[in-house]
């Protein structure tokens, strides 16, 4: 593909983890071969994953967007647009935690969680879809999770966020299905990064225990689900929830 014809993507919450990992994939020119452009809080981690995908023969650009900031969010998505011509793909990656059991939660535990890995994710989804639109092709992918499927004691704001942008990817597939647009999730399962690091080894070796595969996952495994979810040949995929948890939770 020339210049003018890359597709564009957005990765959120790209800084580390299942979104470097999405961001890495997507701009690999051998596989997806997209312009990606990465977006978390911290430059620093995000200018050195341009250099190594640029490195690699790769496009990318650097986005310093708090996504549990609206306004702030809604201009970063529009920007990406205003400058690179085109946006074809989103991928609603940032996400935290803030654990605790519901009967002690805070409501700011609660807001946040949900402002951050759900509000965000309707946000750039808005902003995206207009842009889409003009181009009658649109990928959007919200990383839910495992946890937002089958609920998880001690987590009951990550879970409805998680639940929630469930019900949001299958509504923006009705609502944009006939423009192009497709909007799936993807529901991880145990992916080791940052935000699972700190949990006991003991918890990690039970926990596999109930993994079909016998391990736990990696960035990567997440990153090729939504490489075929965001291609060109996924236009029939849209409004599911796939689960990528090697086989720990099954319908
Ligand atoms: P990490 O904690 O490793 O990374 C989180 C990413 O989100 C970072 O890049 C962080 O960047 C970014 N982020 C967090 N808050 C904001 C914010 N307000 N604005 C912009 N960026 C933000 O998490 P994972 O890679 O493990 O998780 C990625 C996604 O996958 C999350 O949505 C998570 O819920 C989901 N998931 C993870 C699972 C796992 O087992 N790891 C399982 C199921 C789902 P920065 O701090 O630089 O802003």
């Amino acid at each position: 593909m020339s210049d003018s014809t890359q597709r564009v993507a957005i990765v959120t919450g790209a800084s580390r983890g299942i979104g470097r990992a999405i961001a890495l994939r997507l701009a690999d020119p051998n596989r997806a071969n997209r312009h990606v452009v990465l977006a978390s809080r911290t430059e620093g981690p995000l200018n050195d994953l341009k250099t190594q995908i640029e490195a690699a023969g790769g496009k990318a650009s650097v986005l310093a967007v708090d996504v549990a900031d609206p306004k702030a969010l809604q201009a970063a998505v529009d920007s990406v647009a205003d400058k690179l011509g085109r946006l074809d793909i989103l991928v609603n990656n940032a996400g935290i935690t803030k654990d605790g059991l519901a009967l002690r939660m805070s409501d700011e535990d609660w807001d946040v969680v949900l402002d951050t890995n759900l509000k965000s994710a309707f946000v750039a989804t808005r902003a995206a879809a207009r842009h889409m639109m003009r181009g009658k092709f649109g990928r959007i992918v919200n990383i839910a999770s495992t946890s937002g499927v089958v609920g998880n004691a001690g987590q009951a704001n990550y879970a409805a966020a998680k639940a929630g942008m469930i019900g949001l990817s299958k509504t923006i597939a009705k609502e944009l299905g006939g423009k192009g647009i497709t909007c799936n999730a993807i529901a991880p399962g145990f992916i080791t990064t940052d935000m699972t690091h700190n949990l006991p080894q003991q918890v990690k070796d039970d926990l596999q225990k109930f993994i079909a595969v016998r391990r736990l996952g990696t960035p990567e495994d997440i990153a090729a689900a939504v490489e075929y979810v965001t291609s060109d040949d996924a236009g029939f995929l849209s409004g599911q929830c796939i689960v990528v948890d090697g086989g720990m939770t099954m319908a």
